[in-house]
């Protein structure tokens, strides 16, 4: 394999520089072609491509790589166990590793959330309660502050240069394997420590396990999905930004109360006389205490009907105030034979008078009577049995409507 030398031309520098020459020869570079100086197209890519080649040669991993195979060998994109193609690279190097923004991490990295769902009952989101929970994590050694050692004693790991883990390439017939390996010298910790001066109490691990309370406050109206956040509070390790624990609260289903925003949904069963002549009903609210509502007489409710009572559905978080309570009417009619046909009479006198059926002079006409409805015996199809109907006259038969023949 002919040496790639194509980066160490781009900085001017001979491919044996050492890290400082390196330095000084992209330094010189790029103030050459700096957009500043030097406002063309061209100056404009030459400094993005000498900046490029300055990323991948003063990487050490990356310049043993490039020394041995090339560009090619840096193709494959970084990952434990990547593979680098040959060819169908050329100049995508520089969109693939500073296109989008560097591959390469800035600063420290942030660790993992750890989320956690949080179940409350619409009770507990009214009136708002403290959860008290237990959280397993791993903290710095406290000892050692989370350096496994006598300040000073740990070193960098020369072998790994600190990454615990080594970035290993092999030529196998045309393919050019990349994997990485942990680091044999420091077991993959990219730290060497001196066993006596290793830390005792986490033998040298930087961590420990630490079991932490936190109090989760559940604000009275809050909803279902929305994040109580402790900030920092995840695992900690060296090197690294704690992630936050999370907990979402999970609403719940209520055995009588629907949510809607701040809005509660109810359904009110009432009979027919309070709904036709005034009472009134009660509902057992999820604040705790008993609505009675009033149903004046001379106002009407029928079945379905919908209405409102202000200022009774779940706490407004933050801004205060209330959401409404919507009740859904469901009337419960009297059963069959109530009362004498005498008393129901009385009822002509009372209720509005009759709907005469509007049914033309003309037409021919079925005398009909209604038997009870049973879904199991009546399904649609059966329905289309009765001689008298039409067999597509299913909603009809449905209702389980017969007629008998005049
Ligand atoms: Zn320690
Ligand atoms: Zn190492």
């Amino acid at each position: 394999m002919v040496k790639d030398t194509k980066l160490y031309d781009l900085l001017g520098c001979a491919p044996d520089s050492n890290d400082a020459q390196i330095k000084k020869a992209y330094r010189k570079a790029a103030l050459k072609y700096h957009p500043d100086k030097n406002p063309t197209p061209e100056g404009a890519e030459k400094f993005k491509e000498i900046t490029s080649a300055y990323e991948i040669l003063s990487d050490s991993q990356k310049r043993d790589v490039y020394d041995q195979f090339g560009e090619e060998g840096l193709s494959g994109g970084g990952g434990p166990g990547g593979f680098g193609g040959f060819g169908g690279f050329g100049d995508d190097i520089f969109s693939q590793f500073f296109g989008g923004g560097s591959s390469r991490p800035k600063g420290p990295q942030r660790g993992r959330d750890i989320k956690h769902e949080i179940g409350a009952t619409l009770e507990e989101l009214y009136k708002g309660r403290t959860a008290k929970l237990a959280l397993n994590k791993q903290v710095l050694c406290k000892t050692c502050e989370g350096r496994g050692g006598k300040e000073g004693a740990v070193k960098k790991c020369t072998s790994c240069n600190g990454q615990g883990v080594k970035f290993i390439t092999r030529q196998m017939g045309p393919m050019i394997q990349r994997f990485q390996a942990e680091c044999d010298a420091c077991n993959g910790t990219g730290d060497i420590i001196d066993p006596k001066d290793r830390c005792k109490a986490c033998n040298g691990k930087k961590v420990a396990n630490e079991r932490k309370i936190l109090e989760v406050h559940i604000e009275p109206g809050m909803k279902d999905g929305q994040r109580i956040v402790f900030q920092g509070e995840a695992d900690q390790a060296p090197g690294i930004i704690p992630g936050d624990v999370v907990f979402v609260v999970s609403q719940k289903p209520h055995k009588y109360f629907q949510r809607k925003g701040d809005d509660l949904f109810y359904e009110a069963e009432v009979d027919l006389l309070t709904a036709i002549a005034g009472g009134e009903f009660a509902v057992e609210h999820v604040s705790g205490e008993w609505l009675k509502v009033n149903i004046v007489p001379g106002e009407v409710i029928a079945p379905g009907m919908t209405k409102i009572i202000q200022g009774k559905g779940m706490p407004i978080q933050k801004f205060g105030g209330y959401g409404n309570l919507i009740v859904k009417f469901k009337i419960n009619f009297p059963p069959n034979h109530f009362t004498d046909e005498e008393s129901l009479k009385k009822l002509e006198q009372i209720l509005p008078a009759r709907t005469v059926p509007a049914i033309p002079k003309s037409a021919e006409v079925e005398e009909c009577v209604l038997a009870d409805y049973d879904p199991s015996k009546h399904s649609g199809k059966q329905s289309g049995r009765g001689q008298n109907y039409d067999s597509d006259d299913e909603e009809q038969g449905g209702e389980g409507v017969q007629c008998a023949s005049q």
